[in-house]
């Protein structure tokens, strides 16, 4: 049990994650009397255990002016966030030249440093320009984006929490909240936690991929009619999907993982439709693939794609671990795939604490907006670790601006038919 918990809170904010220290870090630096609960500790949910990816690479153009925003805050302070801005390079087949040459004309539209590549040939030569072994056939087109990168997960978190106190805010761990009490007009009065109940005047509530209980506590639906672009109705659709994240870990000196210039490698994305084998030359999957990856203190850590879970999903004990059988031998064959370096890595393969579970929106896109009259939630659908640049947002609003990089993300959206555009990739975050 906590030491202390105020009997009275101006604004609460529930979950130290990225959303939930950020916004406490700028409201505290408004001025405003802020105190973040959350019920395990700084870290504990998907920000400490991600990837760590930043980048901007996103076919809809709210989501892509959001995240330049977002690199902007990182970059603010690299080494308390531990961020290292490599940069980020998109692969793909094809298929995906349409879309990575549309968000290379936004990016340029906005401001955004990255450049393209098209062609075999012309994707090849930049890849070896960075990387004298790189080697991946049949790529026809690359976006690389020259700002970006990635931070690592847990120390960033703390980093931002002590930025968030240093400013004032409080934050205290080992407190569940587990209801609330609203009045006539749907207004939380008191929230309910497991260190007693406090009085609150505003509340955001940012619990990841605990969404579904919080959401169910503030009375939502978790059900709901989407009206489409082209004004359809598709009717009763389930509010949350989880998906696991399949993300593991080979252990290699990361002074190994670096370009030709001695730089550390940027992100790399790589969504191929060549065969895949592994270094022995066994088929691992003749159908299109993709992975991610990046270096990590002692190794390079990624992905690959994600698996659908379904609608329901229990998030304690939160999940970890990867949990398709087949993941480490494709990651790791695809890795070697596309960099020499890399060949013989299955061995070195790490099964750490890493992957996990994200809940995903009814569109796949994040809902930030006042849910109850004062209650404003941040459900990321899982985009979000990048997205550190949200809760300066939500500091905005709760000061009664307006924020033109959220409004795209208004649940009302649903209703009205404003979705996202989508795009033809395999992944349901691009
Ligand atoms: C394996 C994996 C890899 C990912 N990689 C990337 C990536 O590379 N780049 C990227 O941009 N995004 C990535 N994501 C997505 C990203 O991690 C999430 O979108 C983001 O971290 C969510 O942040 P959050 O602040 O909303 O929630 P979280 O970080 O999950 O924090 C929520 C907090 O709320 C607390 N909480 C929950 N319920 C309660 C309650 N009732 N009372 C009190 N506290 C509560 C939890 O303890 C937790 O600490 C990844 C996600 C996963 C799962």
């Amino acid at each position: 049990m906590p030491d202390r918990l105020p009997s009275s809170i101006p604004v609460l904010v529930i979950g130290a994650g990225v959303h939930g220290l950020s916004t406490a870090w700028h409201l505290a630096k408004q001025g405003r009397t802020v105190t973040v609960v959350d019920k395990t500790g700084v870290g504990a949910g998907a920000s400490g255990i991600a990837c760590g990816v930043v980048r901007n690479n996103y076919f809809q153009p709210a989501m892509s002016e959001l995240m330049a925003a977002c690199v902007e805050v990182w970059e603010s302070d690299p080494k308390a966030l531990h961020y290292h801005g490599t940069g980020y390079v998109a692969l793909g087949p094809p298929s995906q030249e349409a879309d990575l040459i549309e968000v290379y004309e936004r990016q340029q539209r906005i401001g955004y440093p990255s450049e393209l590549h098209v062609g075999e040939e012309q994707v090849t030569s930049h890849m070896r320009s960075l990387f004298g072994d790189w080697r991946a056939p049949g790529l026809t087109v690359c976006l690389h984006e020259r700002a970006g990168g990635y931070a690592f997960n847990r120390e960033s978190m703390l980093g931002l929490a002590d930025k968030a106190r240093a400013a004032g805010a409080d934050i205290v761990t080992g407190v569940e909240v587990t209801g609330f009490d609203m009045d006539a007009a749907g207004a939380v009065e008191r929230v309910r936690t497991s260190a007693g109940t406090v009085e609150v005047d505003q509340v955001v509530v940012a619990v990841g991929p605990w969404i579904a209980s919080l959401w169910e506590m503030l009375g939502l639906p978790d059900r709901l009619d989407v009206r489409q672009p082209d004004g359809e109705l598709a009717a009763d659709q389930p509010m949350w999907t989880y998906w696991y994240l399949q993300e593991g870990e080979i252990g290699f000196d990361p002074a190994r993982f670096i370009t030709d210039d001695g730089l550390p490698s940027p992100v790399l994305h790589v969504d191929s439709d060549q065969p895949l084998r592994d270094d022995s030359g066994r088929l691992i999957t003749s159908e299109p693939w993709g992975v991610y990856f990046k270096p990590d203190r002692e190794g390079v850590q990624g992905g690959a794609q994600p698996l659908r879970v379904g609608h329901e999903f229990d998030v304690d004990p939160y999940p970890t671990g990867t949990v398709d059988l087949e993941f480490p031998d494709m990651w790791s064959a695809a890795l070697s795939h596309c960099l020499e370096r890399f060949e013989g890595c299955r061995s070195a393969y790490r099964q750490v604490r890493s992957g996990g579970v994200g809940a995903f929106t009814v569109d796949n896109f994040p809902v930030f907006d006042y849910m109850r009259p004062n209650v404003f939630v941040a459900a990321d659908s899982n985009h979000g670790y990048k997205m550190i640049a949200v809760g300066r947002e939500i500091a905005r609003v709760l000061e009664g601006e307006h924020s033109s990089l959220l409004h795209p993300f208004r649940y009302e959206r649903f209703q009205t038919g404003d979705l996202h555009p989508v795009s033809h990739s395999p992944y349901p975050w691009s």
